[in-house]
């Protein structure tokens, strides 16, 4: 039976894509005008700096993600103010989380498992600092019981390190949860190796197509039909 429902945040409880796309944008402005760096020249510093990170860190890590990071090891290696870094990461994330709207349904869903009884829990790759910024802006932090951050636990989904810290922080076993995330490598299949159930968030027609026995869903108003039947048959209504 299904005690414990866990989401993904990023492209499953709201639209990270159109959301980066505006902080992207106002990042783009920012480096031209104090910078005069023209957008295709920041767009290859930009993953060159990624890169050197992903190389200095070794593994995947919360640290990845901070911005901060990347900016500061960018302005370095073009000998360019450092005082840059703050002000472009507090620009991107700004934009970002006031740019984060819910995906549709998923405020009319949350009140609705939290009546009916379900621990509600976050499992996200990420530093807690800005996930918690995001779910206090779209107001859906009350909703939720607990979160696991890569950054808590020192390892990135699918890690199962992080989804068994979900199962101990609900207080119950992994089969006992269901897990709900837009990535199939990171939530869907993270999740089942660690013994969880699992849908996936919203994926593109043509690749759900090419995974006909991983169980989707398009829209949250189908996910408490999707509870029972994972309840009542443990198989696909
Ligand atoms: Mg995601």
């Amino acid at each position: 039976m299904i005690k414990a429902v866990l989401f993904d945040i990023d492209n499953t409880l709201y639209g990270y894509d159109a959301a980066h796309a505006m902080a992207w944008e106002a990042l783009c402005a920012y480096v031209q005008e104090h910078l005069h760096m023209d957008r295709e020249t920041f767009t290859r510093r930009h993953r060159e700096a990624m890169d050197i990170v992903k190389e200095r860190l070794g593994v995947d890590c919360a640290a990845l993600h901070d911005r901060c990071l990347r900016y500061q090891i960018l302005l370095e290696k073009h000998g360019l103010p450092l005082h840059h870094a703050l002000t472009m990461s507090e620009l991107y994330w700004d934009t970002l989380i006031r740019s984060a709207e819910p995906t549709p349904g998923i405020m009319e869903c949350l009140p609705i498992l939290k009546k009916a009884g379900y621990i509600l829990g976050i499992g996200t790759d990420m530093t807690l600092e800005y996930q918690l910024k995001k779910l206090t802006r779209l107001q859906m932090l009350p909703y939720f019981d607990f979160l696991v951050t890569s950054e808590e636990v020192n390892g990135e989904k699918p890690d199962r390190k992080l989804f068994l810290t979900c199962a101990q922080k609900a207080g119950v076993a992994p089969e006992e949860c269901l897990f709900i995330g837009d990535s199939l490598k990171k939530d869907v299949l993270g999740a089942k190796n660690a013994g969880m159930e699992a849908l996936w968030f919203a994926p593109p027609p043509e690749q759900a197509a090419m995974h006909p026995e991983t169980e989707t869903i398009y829209h949250y108003d189908h996910l408490t039909k999707k509870l029972k039947c994972l309840d009542f048959s443990r198989k696909t209504c």
